[in-house]
């Protein structure tokens, strides 16, 4: 462990996320994930209502497991993450639900399911201006004391009629965002999509919130 920086643990198992909130605080946090600290197996039940809940729902369960087994080293930080597809013409759906949405509906299961469905609701939505989207990301950070801090992005744009590119994940081949017209966020670059995306607005505040004082 580095003493010079601040030590944050994410609450993910995706190590993508952890390489993103580093280069994002130009390197001056050590970020570890669940599986970096061995908690592959750790049990996270996320059944709030909304993104903030739930992001809040993993930090605490983390930051209780770590005082409950005595972690002699508390990080700075508990970062916890939760994102999601809303679509104005579905009331917001699939929202928290995003992940699971075609699970929910029992039509299959993981992005090619929920991408087929997400089209299939759409279907009597037409023009553009009817499939407005957008992508909301929240994060929790909770301190070694228990205080927590919020903080969100959204990226806004809207649902195509079929899937184009091959970058990014999840909707991504259906997302058309406002800032790049005529591409999906599967076709911009990674860079592009970090600098308008809801996760990297939101890391973003984070980073600059925790890191100011
Ligand atoms: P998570 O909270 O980051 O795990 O995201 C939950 C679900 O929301 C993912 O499984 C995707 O279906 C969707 N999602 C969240 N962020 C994105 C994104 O940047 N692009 C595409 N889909 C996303």
């Amino acid at each position: 462990m580095n003493a010079s920086k601040q030590f944050w643990v994410m609450a993910t198992q995706n190590s993508k996320k952890a390489k993103e909130l580093v280069a994002l605080t130009g390197g001056r946090v050590e970020v570890k994930t669940l599986r970096d600290l061995g908690l592959d197996d750790l049990e996270i039940i996320e059944d709030g209502h909304t993104f903030a809940e739930n992001a809040q729902k993993k930090s605490e369960t983390v930051w209780a497991h770590l005082k409950r087994t005595g972690a002699d080293l508390m990080p700075h930080w508990i970062i916890a993450d939760d994102s999601g597809l809303c679509v104005d013409a579905l009331g917001g759906a699939p929202g928290i639900r995003s992940a699971r949405y075609a699970l929910d509906a029992g039509t299959g299961e993981g992005d090619d399911d929920n991408n087929t469905l997400l089209l299939n609701n759409l279907r009597s939505f037409p023009t553009a201006q009817e499939r407005r989207a957008h992508f909301a990301c929240a994060l929790c950070a909770m301190n070694a004391e228990g205080q927590i801090h919020g903080f969100y992005g959204e990226v806004h744009g809207f649902i195509g009629h079929a899937l184009s590119g091959a970058g990014g994940f999840g909707y991504d081949p259906l997302f058309y965002p406002d800032a790049f017209p005529g591409q999906t966020t599967a076709e911009i670059s990674e860079e592009n999509k970090h600098a308008i995306s809801h996760r990297g607005k939101a890391f973003r505040a984070l980073a600059d919130a925790l890191l100011a004082s």
